[in-house]
C-alpha cells in the first residue's frame, strides 16, 4: 500500500500555498515547509521550520482555543477536528518521517487504537512475542472482545512469520529492536511476504525504540509507522504523545476520521511541547548512542552478557545495520541472579528507576519487575525473557559519570570482583552475597 519514495506528496506538497487537503490557508502558523521531499540533512529539517505566521514568530504559537470564529469553509472550527499549532506539528513530522501525512493523538497507545480500529472481527493479525506491554493489553482486549484472531510469532524469523501470514491476514504489527529482549526484525522482508499473501494487509511498525532519525519504516515497505512520542521525539518526559505516518492518503483519511470521531488529537500545548522536543533529536540521540556504544562494550568487557544491536556480538548485527542508522540507546545485560540484579538496580545513584525510556536522564530499571510485570512467569520463560535482565536507557550525562556511577553500584553489589586490570564479572555459581532489598514492583503503567 505504501506509495514508491519518489512518488509526488499529494498536493500540499507539490504547490506551495496549498495544504494536503488543497485548502488556501489563512495566515497562521500551520504550513511547515511543504517542499517536494526532503530538502536538508535530517538534522536540519527537524529544526528548520517555515510558517505563515503574521508576525514571523519564531516559535511557533500556541492556538489555545477550543473554537474559532467564523462560517462555514474556514479552516479551523472546532479544535477536536484541527488546530493550527498541532497541524504544524503534523506537518514537521511528516517531513522528518518521510511520509505523506502525520497525525499526533494523545499517547503512543492512543496511536495504536487508532490503527486498530480498521479491523474487523474477523480479521486475523501477526505480530511478535516480545512485544511493549500496552501494545501486548490492547491486542489480547481486541482478541478478547472484538473476535480478532492475533498470532503472535517470532517474528525475528522470517519463516515463522511467512509460516502465519495468509490471505486472512490484515495486519502485521511489528516493533524492532524489541525490548528488552534487543531482537532485531526483518521490516523488509516481512513487508513484502506479508503483501504477497495479501496485497490489502497493513504493515504496521512500532518505531518508537529507533525515531525517525535512526529509522524510516515507510522506506522499508512498511504501510503505518507510529511511535510514542512521549520517548525519544519529546526526550523530556514532560509530555504523553502519539504519532502515526502514512504514504497512502485514503489510510490517512480513515486515520484522521477515527481521530476526530474520538477526540484523541493531541492537545495544542502539548504539540507546541513536542514541537519544542523534536528539534534537539539529533543531538539528544546522537550523544545517548555514543554513551549507549560505550556502556555496552565497558559491560561486555567485564563478562556481562549484553544485548545491544552496536555490538558485533549481536546475533543480527548486520540485519540492524541494513535497515537502521543507529544503534539507540537501549540495552540490557544479564548478570545470572535476580537478587545480584536487584542489588545493582538499587545501588546506583545517577541511574534512575523508572519504567519508560527516551528521556535526557538514564534510566535503569529490570523489566520482569517493572514493565513486564503484567506478564506472567511461565509467558516469560515461554518467550525467554530472563528473569535477571536489566535494562539501561543512556541519557545526556557526562559518560565518565555515568560509568563510574554503574562501576560502584556493581561493585556494591558484589556483581564484580576487583582484579588487577580492574575488575570481571564474578560467575554465575559463585557467592553474591547478602541479599538486598527487593526491588519495589511496578505494573505495566
Ligand atoms: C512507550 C511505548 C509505547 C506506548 O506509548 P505511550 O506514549 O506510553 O502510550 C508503545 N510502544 C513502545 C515500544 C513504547 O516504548
Amino acid at each position: 500500500m505504501s506509495a514508491p519514495r519518489d512518488a509526488p506528496n499529494g498536493i500540499g506538497k507539490a504547490m506551495k500555498h496549498l495544504d494536503l487537503d488543497g485548502h488556501d490557508l489563512p495566515p497562521s502558523p500551520t504550513p511547515s515547509t511543504p517542499t517536494n521531499g526532503r530538502k536538508y540533512a535530517l538534522a536540519t529539517e527537524l529544526v528548520y521550520t517555515e510558517s505563515n505566521d503574521q508576525f514571523n514568530s519564531s516559535s511557533t504559537p500556541i492556538y489555545q482555543s477550543a473554537t474559532f470564529k467564523g462560517g462555514p469553509g474556514q479552516e479551523y472550527d472546532y479544535t477536536r477536528s484541527g488546530n493550527p499549532t498541532r497541524t504544524h506539528l503534523e506537518r514537521h513530522l511528516a517531513k522528518i518521517m518521510n511520509a505523506n501525512r502525520a497525525l499526533v493523538v494523545s499517547s503512543g497507545m492512543g496511536a495504536l487504537d487508532v490503527i486498530t480500529r480498521i479491523l474487523k472481527p474477523g480479521d486475523e493479525v501477526v505480530t511478535g512475542d516480545d512485544l511493549y506491554g500496552g501494545t501486548n493489553r490492547l491486542l489480547t482486549y481486541l482478541k478478547n472482545n472484538n473476535d480478532i484472531k492475533v498470532h503472535h510469532v517470532d517474528t525475528t524469523k522470517l519463516a515463522s512469520v511467512k509460516a502465519a501470514v495468509n490471505d486472512k491476514t490484515t495486519m502485521v504489527l511489528l516493533e524492532t529492536p524489541t525490548n528488552p529482549l534487543i531482537k532485531i526484525v526483518d521490516i523488509a522482508g516481512i513487508a513484502a511476504a506479508a503483501h504477497e499473501a495479501n496485497p490489502k494487509a497493513i504493515v504496521a511498525v512500532d518505531n518508537t525504540m529507533l525515531s525517525p532519525y535512526l529509522q524510516n519504516p515507510l522506506d522499508l515497505g512498511a504501510d503505518v509507522v507510529y511511535e510514542s512520542g512521549t520517548k525519544y521525539l519529546s526526550g523530556h518526559h514532560d509530555v504523553m504523545a502519539g504519532v502515526i505516518g502514512i504514504n497512502d492518503a485514503s489510510l490517512g483519511e480513515k486515520f484522521f476520521f477515527m481521530i476526530n470521531s474520538t477526540g484523541c488529537g493531541l492537545a495544542p500545548f502539548d504539540s507546541w511541547l513536542l514541537l519544542r522536543g523534536i528539534k534537539t533529536l539529533a543531538v539528544r540521540i546522537e550523544k545517548q548512542q555514543t554513551s549507549s556504544q560505550a556502556v555496552a562494550e565497558f559491560l561486555e568487557n567485564h563478562g556481562f552478557k549484553v544485548r545491544y544491536p552496536g555490538l558485533k556480538s549481536h546475533p543480527q548485527y548486520a540485519l540492524h545495520w541494513s535497515q537502521a542508522r543507529g544503534a539507540g540507546a537501549v540495552l540490557s545485560f544479564e548478570t545470572g541472579s535476580v537478587a545480584l540484579s536487584e542489588r545493582i538496580v538499587e545501588s546506583t545513584n545517577l541511574w534512575g528507576i523508572s519504567v519508560s525510556f527516551g528521556c535526557v536522564n538514564s534510566l535503569i530499571s529490570m523489566p520482569c519487575r517493572m514493565s513486564h510485570a503484567s506478564i506472567d512467569p511461565a509467558t516469560r520463560k515461554e518467550r525467554e525473557l530472563p528473569e535477571d535482565i536489566i535494562r539501561l536507557c543512556v541519557g545526556i550525562e557526562d559518560l565518565n559519570d555515568l560509568i563510574d556511577d554503574l562501576s560502584q553500584a556493581l561493585v556494591r553489589a558484589g556483581a564484580v570482583r576487583l582484579t588487577e586490570g580492574g575488575f570481571e564479572a564474578l560467575s554465575s555459581g559463585e557467592t553474591r552475597g547478602e541479599s538486598g532489598k527487593t526491588t519495589q514492583v511496578v505494573d505495566e503503567p
